[in-house]
């Protein structure tokens, strides 16, 4: 028999990145930032209309689905695409842009997808440490430009920190780096509220995605939008495939948007709930950082995995992230009732 193939290079040197991705059925799912109720019941009835033979054979078409959604964001439809999530968003903003050893800057802590495709397509990643306190790093950002410097992928707000820059800042590195491709990937816009969307057409190396997967509540679908100047977007989709979004999620995004009511809602709850959790750390004396988006970082110190495993043996599931910055755990907010079950299965182990 002969020996399996070499992969490419970049592919070999990549660090493995497995999220943990089974067995979270029926648990009180706080570890991923869904939605934790779930889409709004309008998307399912539109899904399940469409559920049938003669839909289901013909190859995806996005006409509709792009004016019903350029007409939500306030864009034209050729000032975007409709991307498999923001992942696929990153893969095509980088396939589109960076060449081979071109440098892409990332935060560190963040999102681990913009190093996961950077590093796929053969780039330099060079990280810009957070610091301690979890503050933007900017002058180390500023300082780290290169002009090999092809992408800058940030997440605002930022994931795990729950940290988010200004519009002020956004448009520093805009203005300082206008050869990159600035990506401000506003996966929590809702939760926020602050959006460098309107300036698509200001900035030409401007790009901000946007995604089904959170407050929408279908991470399952894999649907997301990515925003920019028209000329940008048709370099984009040249290098997407034609029918990379599926047509279930396409259909349900638009009814997604037309249910704002549900939305509006659903973010409300989240940060009540949110403030309730604040609530709750400060009563049992856990350090937390103010977050911007529908999570919360707090400090468990060596306790981190152990009160992890804990809490999942309680059908709670949160996320460690102690690896990347020490002692502490990730918790998904969702609502004021079951961040109230958070809380008191925390303080029944806590206070061991
Ligand atoms: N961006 C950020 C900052 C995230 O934290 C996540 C999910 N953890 C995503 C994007 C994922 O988005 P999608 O499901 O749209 O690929």
């Amino acid at each position: 028999m002969s020996d399996a193939l070499t992969p490419r290079e970049a592919i070999r040197e990549m660090a493995p990145y497995s999220p943990p991705s089974a067995g979270r059925d029926g648990k009180l799912r706080l570890d991923f930032n869904e939605n934790t109720i779930g889409c709004s019941p309008k998307v399912i009835e539109c899904v399940q209309k469409y559920l049938t033979a003669d839909h289901l054979t013909i190859y995806p078409e996005y006409q509709d689905a792009r004016r019903d959604l350029g007409a939500f964001f306030g864009v034209t439809p050729e000032e975007f695409t409709i991307t498999n999530g923001t992942d696929e968003a990153i893969q095509i903003l980088i396939n589109t842009f960076v060449e081979d050893d071109d440098q892409v800057l990332v935060l560190k802590p963040t999102y681990a997808m913009y190093r996961f495709y950077a590093e796929v397509a053969g780039a330099s990643v060079r990280e810009i440490k957070y610091a301690a306190d979890l503050s933007f790093p900017m002058t180390g950002l500023l300082d780290a430009l290169r002009p090999e410097t092809r992408a800058i992928l940030i997440a605002n707000p930022n994931n795990p920190t729950g940290s988010a820059i200004g519009l002020d800042q956004i448009e520093l590195i805009l203005e300082t780096a206008p050869d990159a491709a600035v990506l401000i990937d506003e996966a929590y816009f809702e939760f926020y509220g602050v959006t460098a969307l309107r300036w698509v057409n200001d900035y030409k190396n401007l790009f901000v995605s946007r995604t089904f997967s959170k407050v929408y509540g279908m991470a399952a679908m894999r649907c997301g939008c990515l925003f920019t100047c028209a000329e940008n977007a048709e370099w984009l989709r040249k290098a997407q495939s034609p029918y990379s979004v599926n047509m279930l999620a396409a259909i349900a995004a638009r009814a997604a948007v037309q249910d704002r009511e549900y939305i509006g809602k659903y973010v409300g709850e989240v940060l009540a709930a949110r403030e309730l959790a604040y609530v709750g750390f400060e009563r049992l004396g856990i350090r937390y950082f103010p977050s911007q988006a529908n999570f919360v970082l707090f400090y468990a110190g060596d306790r981190a995995v152990p009160l992890r495993d804990a809490l999942r043996e309680r059908g709670v599931l949160v996320r460690d992230r102690s690896y990347e910055i020490p002692g502490c755990v990730r918790v998904t907010i969702g609502t004021r009732a079951q961040i109230e079950r958070f809380l008191v299965e925390l303080e029944s182990l806590w206070s061991r």
